[in-house]
């Protein structure tokens, strides 16, 4: 459900989330992590339904934004790809799953770090990034929140072969400190200083 926008005249606020290493506990090969590749290997971190219910209590729009090449590469089927998100939406209170499926040689506009999935949503659900957060694992994803002029948080799952990134507003190691972190920014948000 899509709210109303908030008598300020403002648009709607959002958290844009990552899927895998944020909601979904990723697979891990050399140091990264990866997106589960069968229904098998899926499983959601049993924090994340407890920060979701925070976040959305407080108003924010629950938006996912989820980089899949494993599927436009024909390594991951679309319809296990479809019920990993049936599974996602059943289990925890998301109004949409933004998914990019091109490969990176594709160059394409949605895939993080490029902002086009959350503009698109923002477009769509009548989102006020410059109140919107973006979380994610990866540096692509607080690029991505960056470009599209939202507040960025970075969980750090320590990867090994993986820079963390340079700019980022909060950087923490679990989803619910992260929760934490946004309710307090977003309650002094507008606040005189
Ligand atoms: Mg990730």
């Amino acid at each position: 459900m899509v709210m109303a926008a908030d008598p300020a005249g403002r648009g709607n606020k959002a958290v844009f989330l990552d899927r895998d290493g944020v909601l979904v506990i990723p697979e891990f090969r050399d140091g990264r992590s990866y997106a589960p590749r069968s229904l098998e290997g899926y499983e959601l971190y049993r924090e994340a339904g407890a920060c979701l219910a925070q976040l959305k209590a407080a108003g924010f729009l629950l938006v996912v934004v989820t980089n899949q090449p494993d599927v436009g590469a024909g390594l991951v089927d679309r319809r296990d790809l479809e019920k990993m998100h049936e599974i996602l939406r059943e289990a925890l209170p998301v109004d949409t799953i933004e998914v990019c499926t091109h490969t990176a040689e594709q160059r394409c506009f949605c895939r993080k770090p490029n902002p086009g999935m959350l503009l698109q949503a923002a477009e769509r659900l009548g989102i006020d990034l410059a109140r919107s957060f973006m979380v994610g694992d990866r540096a692509s994803d607080a690029a991505a929140g960056a470009a599209a002029g939202c507040q960025t948080a970075f969980l750090d799952l320590a990867y090994a072969a993986e820079t963390p990134p340079e700019h980022v507003d909060f950087r923490a190691t679990s989803l619910s400190i992260i929760t934490d972190w946004i309710l307090a920014r977003d309650s002094t948000f507008g606040a005189p200083q």
